[in-house]
């Protein structure tokens, strides 16, 4: 795929060029276009490089012909575009204008008010040791079985996991933050050395932070196989459960291992992940939303 400036070095650290960003999202486009397709899509845009700050930009901008956009109202009552990606071609022109991220909202432009998946995003502060993200995404998949919730694992291409729980058609957004609190709530509550359901940074230290709030309308969460502004060029890549265990940090795989272990894959990690319809009917009854 041609982009202009190819030779322009987008990872100072790693002498990455635009090239090679186009030619590493066209290599995993397959697998990596569904994540964003159709949905409201906020991007991190480096122009000149991450020798420069870059910024998170929601809306479009002049000058795009193959991106397209939903119009939709935000929390402010406001209406207003956000992109939203719906071909091959849109996630090129994005790299063309110095997209390095791509952040989907967990729910599709034509259902707007119906969230599709769960987010539980794992963010290790200072001190917690990598076998303890680990443990905790394995503890939080298990205590969603006992509610009949099946759910999935990311590396997130920097410090920590995040698990994604597909959801029903008829699951809204008041649920899905209701659940989601009251979960991470409960698990923070039963173990308050190793979570913390708070974002403030002092609570951190040690723990675990079990962001929940990725499950807010307007939220967005990194797209697995996007690749990740910060040095070294690490990918959010899904992982088989029984992979996790091999999986040395959150920034385990970068620009060429993700690559090499997308064209090795045989079959999807996150196999049935977007065929499978849970309601949170069984699982709010078991954690019913905090006063
Ligand atoms: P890490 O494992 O290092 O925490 P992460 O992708 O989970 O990686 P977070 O800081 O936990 O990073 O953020 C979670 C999500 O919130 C991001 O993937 C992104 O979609 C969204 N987000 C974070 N910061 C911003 C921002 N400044 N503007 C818009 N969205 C953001
Ligand atoms: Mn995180
Ligand atoms: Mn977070």
């Amino acid at each position: 795929m041609a982009v202009s400036h190819p030779e322009r070095v987008v990872f100072p650290d790693d002498g990455i060029t635009k090239q090679d960003v186009a030619d590493y999202y066209h290599a995993v486009m397959a697998r990596f276009l569904p994540e964003v397709e159709g949905r409201p899509t906020s991007i991190f845009r480096f122009p000149e490089g991450l020798a420069k700050p870059g910024f998170f930009q929601k809306h479009p901008m002049p000058g795009l012909h193959d991106t397209g956009h939903v119009r939709l109202r935000e929390e402010s009552g406001q209406l207003d575009d956000y992109l939203c990606p719906g071909n091959a071609s849109a996630i090129i022109e994005l790299v063309q204008f110095g997209t390095i991220e791509f952040h989907p909202w967990a729910a599709r432009a034509d259902a707007l008010e119906q969230p599709d998946y769960l987010v539980f995003d794992l963010d290790p502060g200072y001190g917690v040791p990598w076998r303890d993200v680990i443990e905790a995404a394995r503890l939080i998949r298990d205590r969603l079985g006992k509610v009949s919730l099946r759910s999935f694992v990311r590396t997130t291409g920097g410090k920590g996991l995040h698990v994604l729980v597909p959801l029903h058609a008829t699951c809204r957004w008041e649920d899905a933050r209701h659940f989601s609190s009251a979960f991470a709530h409960s698990l923070a509550d039963e173990r308050p050395q190793a979570f913390t359901a708070k974002s403030a940074m002092e609570g951190r230290t040690g723990r675990i932070f079990i962001d929940y709030l990725r499950n807010t309308r307007g939220a967005t969460s990194v797209a697995s196989w996007s690749l990740r502004a910060r040095a070294g060029a690490p990918v959010a890549v899904p992982l088989r459960w029984q992979d996790l265990g091999r999986c040395t940090s959150g920034h385990a795989f970068d620009i060429g291992s993700a690559s090499r272990r997308m064209a090795r894959l045989r079959s999807d990690p996150w196999e049935g992940f977007s065929t499978m319809r849970q309601g949170l009917e069984t699982a709010m009854g078991h954690y019913p939303p905090m006063k």
